[in-house]
């Protein structure tokens, strides 16, 4: 088993720099392209939500972590704000459903984030953050 753990600001750019970090550690799985593309998604989704709705364009730390499972290929990786929370997960988790109609937002990031990876668990309290795993 292998893990990593690092820190990013909030800020959009990092969304670009998430996902090419998560892609190289996943390669040592040896994955799919189709995988890698899911992954890469999902993560992105993730990293932008926190950026965006989390800490509202407002400074704050993005902690983004992965594990790898070689033997069993299995992979998971999580994605944690400790901005603003989310006062009804699953309502949140509705496809369509979104706080920002107003900024041109779908409301398909968790749904895309459900689509492509196996499993998506969040956390999250208003006013104490969001932390999003998905396997
Ligand atoms: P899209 O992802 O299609 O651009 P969206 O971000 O609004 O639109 P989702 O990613 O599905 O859609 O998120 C749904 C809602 O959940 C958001 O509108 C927001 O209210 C809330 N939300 C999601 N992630 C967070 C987060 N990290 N912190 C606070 N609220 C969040
Ligand atoms: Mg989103």
């Amino acid at each position: 088993m292998e893990r990593f753990r690092m820190e990013l600001e909030s800020l959009s750019k990092n969304e670009e720099f998430a996902r090419v970090v998560v892609t190289v550690f996943m390669s040592r799985l040896d994955p799919t392209l189709e995988e890698l593309d899911d992954i890469k998604t999902a993560v992105s989704e993730a990293v932008t939500n926190a950026v965006i709705h989390g800490y509202r364009g407002q400074e704050g730390k993005i902690y983004l972590s992965a594990t790898a499972w070689e033997k069993e290929r299995l992979f998971s990786v999580t994605v944690r704000d400790e901005g603003v929370g989310i006062r009804d997960v699953e309502q949140a988790m509705e496809p369509m459903f979104t706080t920002c109609p107003e900024d041109g937002r779908s409301g398909m990031g968790f749904s895309f984030m459900e689509a492509f990876m196996d499993r998506v668990e969040v956390v999250s309290a208003p006013g104490k953050g969001t932390s999003v795993t998905m396997k």
